[in-house]
């Protein structure tokens, strides 16, 4: 029988070979949730030997992985701010990327009670790590997609979240007329022929949650606007979008009068969240 090391060796270069970007790590992320034990044991037990079972379980996720699917498809779920959430292909599989977004908010608005509100919220990633961090605020997520509504209640649930309130709604549509200290949201913002889309796990994951007309700005550019009428005196809006956008993105801010206007990068140092 192979040994834990052995097994991460081989399993890193057939996904290398099928193209992964992260096959390491996509062969730890596969063969822990065979063993069941974090990565640590690993490190500690490199020359254990996997018993027949799990050589083959391994091996049928492997197979999947080789395959193109992504591993938070494989396994259901994906860690977002110390959250485990359920995923699936109904919604776009939350990215470390967006933990600045949840970063830049919680820098920005920081009383005791606050209204947020997320919008697009699919997994409930964003909505879930504000209610986290702030029990005492109000989170309002909504999603204009059925599936990912039921997901994010799910994930609300799982982690008992009970100040977030899950609502299907498109962008503002069903929301009430009510004033929010911060509203934000992870819209899709990529150009339908970015070649971005033919590559990797993007392939897998909703268009409506990654393509937006207008180069992109179509959905960005709505929810500016929008956005004004439900915004609180002095609360914030904190959008996700691309690298190459936040210079036409704070113009936009500034056209509908937004003021404090400033941008973050992400962990490869690129334009990621505009702030207003
Ligand atoms: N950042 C994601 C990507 O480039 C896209 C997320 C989005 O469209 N909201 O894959």
């Amino acid at each position: 029988m192979k040994t834990i090391a052995e097994t991460l060796q081989e399993a890193t270069h057939r996904l290398r070979n099928s193209g992964s970007e992260t096959p390491n790590l996509d062969a730890q992320v596969l063969l822990k949730s065979v063993l069941q034990c974090e990565r640590s044991y690993f490190y500690t037990w490199p020359e254990k030997q996997l018993s027949l079972a799990q050589s083959s379980d391994f091996e049928a996720l492997m197979q999947q992985r080789e395959s193109g699917r992504p591993v938070a498809h494989i396994l259901g779920s994906r860690e977002f701010w110390s959250l485990d959430l359920q995923v699936n292909a109904t919604t776009l599989i939350p990215r470390p990327d967006t933990e600045i977004l949840v970063e830049a908010a919680l820098d920005l608005v920081s009383q005791n009670f606050a209204r947020v509100l997320d919008l697009g919220t699919g997994t409930g990633a964003i909505a879930l790590a504000l209610a986290k961090e702030h029990p005492e605020w109000q989170v309002t997520a909504v999603d204009v997609v059925t599936e990912a509504v039921e997901l994010a209640k799910r994930n609300a649930a799982k982690h008992e979240l009970s100040n977030v309130l899950v609502m299907q709604s498109h962008w503002f549509a069903a929301i009430p007329s009510q004033h929010f200290d911060l509203i934000v949201s992870n819209p899709p913002y990529i150009d339908g022929a970015d070649h971005h889309l033919q590559q990797g796990d993007v392939r897998f994951e909703p268009h409506s949650a990654l393509v937006a007309a207008e180069n992109g700005f179509a959905d960005l550019r709505y929810i500016v606007v929008a956005a004004k009428d439900y915004l609180a005196k002095d609360g914030w809006l904190v959008l996700e979008h691309g690298a190459e956008q936040a210079e036409e993105l704070q113009r936009i801010f500034v056209e509908h009068g937004y003021n404090q206007i400033h941008t973050r990068q992400d962990y490869a140092n690129l334009d990621r969240v505009t702030c207003g």
